[in-house]
């Protein structure tokens, strides 16, 4: 039972008001480092790949990783392939055993967006038991291939997040609510959280349908993340900071230790490093011991 969608871990984030934690990897070391820290904290945990290191390596080779680490894992596991704006691709890590798929067509026109996301919603939900994920509005900042300029970002519109909802199908929901992709460049990011609120209250008043979803985790202050977390994030993305800690740390080892020649004293010095922030992010996202 490790290996998971992210709906379902979200629907138990939700009723029990914490959050998963999302984290962007681009390697076997990280990978194996966020799977060890939610074992650690006892919780659920979301692994991430875009497209870029998902095709690098290939989806199979993702997929046999995540299956490995997570089928011997006593905390459950999510695969999310993020930010895929190529329909087929999608479709490809689907069938290859992703768990969650984010389809992003959100840079497209509405009707647009509702037909490329509603296409890969309705694929996933014939191959198995796969989760989707959808964007409104665009989150400014850069996620591997998706490049948005602040001044483009639009946030997510209330009642067109319902109708968008409704008509793909998606199964867990990202809203554009003034969270950015990349570092803050302000101290005080302007984030909407009653946006959030609303669009949660709108989508999981009553019952839970369609959990949300708060992109641009890394550098968000810590009473921002608690004030998302009341509005209703019960996933949060964590991607910039894992890549600063991967080459900051490699960097400061080679630095220290020049003459030495052992690679995996740097990955141990990696995965040390990134065990320690997903930790801290698995605390302050209350999922410490929810699995
Ligand atoms: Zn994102």
């Amino acid at each position: 039972m490790s290996v998971v969608n992210a709906k379902e871990i979200m629907v138990e984030a939700v009723k029990g008001k914490y959050a998963v934690g999302a984290f962007n990897v681009t390697d076997l070391v990280q990978f194996e480092a966020v799977v060890q820290a939610a074992i650690d904290k006892k919780a659920p945990v979301i692994v991430q790949t875009s497209v870029k290191p998902s095709k690098f390596y290939g989806r199979h080779v993702m997929v046999a990783i995540y299956r490995a680490l997570a089928e011997s894992a006593p905390v459950p596991v999510c695969l999310h392939l993020d930010h895929c704006t190529e329909i087929d691709y999608c479709k490809q890590c689907a069938d290859a055993g992703y768990t969650n798929i984010m389809v992003d067509a959100s840079k497209q026109p509405f009707e647009e967006n509702v037909r490329q996301t509603k296409e890969v919603a309705d694929y996933c939900h014939s191959v198995g038991n796969i989760s989707v994920e959808g964007e409104l509005g665009t989150v400014s900042g850069v996620e591997d291939q998706v490049k948005v300029a602040e001044d483009e970002s639009a946030l997510a519109n209330p009642k067109q997040a319902v109708e968008f909802v409704e008509r793909t199908g998606i199964d867990i929901f990202a809203p554009a609510i003034g969270t950015a992709h990349g570092v803050y460049k302000t101290k005080n990011p302007k984030v909407d959280f009653e946006r959030l609120d609303t669009i949660n209250k709108l989508l999981n008043g009553k019952t839970i349908k369609t959990p949300v979803v708060v992109h641009g985790g890394t550098g968000l202050p810590e009473d921002y993340v608690k004030r998302l977390l009341e509005s209703g994030g019960a996933k949060f993305n964590v991607s910039t900071e894992l890549k600063y800690t991967l080459i900051d740390t490699t960097f400061n080892y080679i630095t220290a230790k020049r003459e030495e020649y052992d690679p995996g004293k740097i990955d141990a010095a990696v995965s040390d490093a990134i065990r320690k922030v997903v930790g801290h992010w698995i605390d302050m996202l209350g999922s410490t011991g929810k699995a």
